[in-house]
């Protein structure tokens, strides 16, 4: 079975792993490039390393699970979704709306 050495990059142990210690993400649509992860065997952090195409069809060839994902992105917590804001209003027709014993099962009811 072949055999992979990465690199830790939280304890910078030199780890030999055979392909079932491994999972490669690549960029969904271009496949230009990704990353490998592992578990250190050392320091037992969760890491990864980027990847270059060729380092990609290398261990893909050898066999390793891999996912074709695109980077995640995480929106600024700041940035508002799009739509109108919340007014006060609507809070007070949420509050009438929930007001009672029913409002779940007029929610059923509506298809919502
Ligand atoms: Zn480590």
């Amino acid at each position: 079975m072949a055999q992979f050495t990465v690199v830790c990059p939280v304890c910078s142990s030199e780890l030999t792993l055979n392909p079932r210690r491994l999972l490669v993400r690549f960029d969904a649509g271009t496949a230009t490039s990704g990353e490998v992860l592992f578990c250190c065997l050392s320091c037992r952090a969760a890491s990864t390393v980027p990847l270059a195409v060729h380092e990609i069809a290398l261990l893909l060839s050898a066999g390793v699970t891999h996912l074709s994902l695109s980077e995640p992105v995480v929106g600024h917590p700041e940035s508002p979704p799009a739509g109108p804001p919340l007014t006060h209003d609507d809070l007070l027709d949420l509050h009438a709306a929930l007001s009672g014993d029913s409002w779940f099962e007029r929610i059923g009811a509506s298809g919502a």
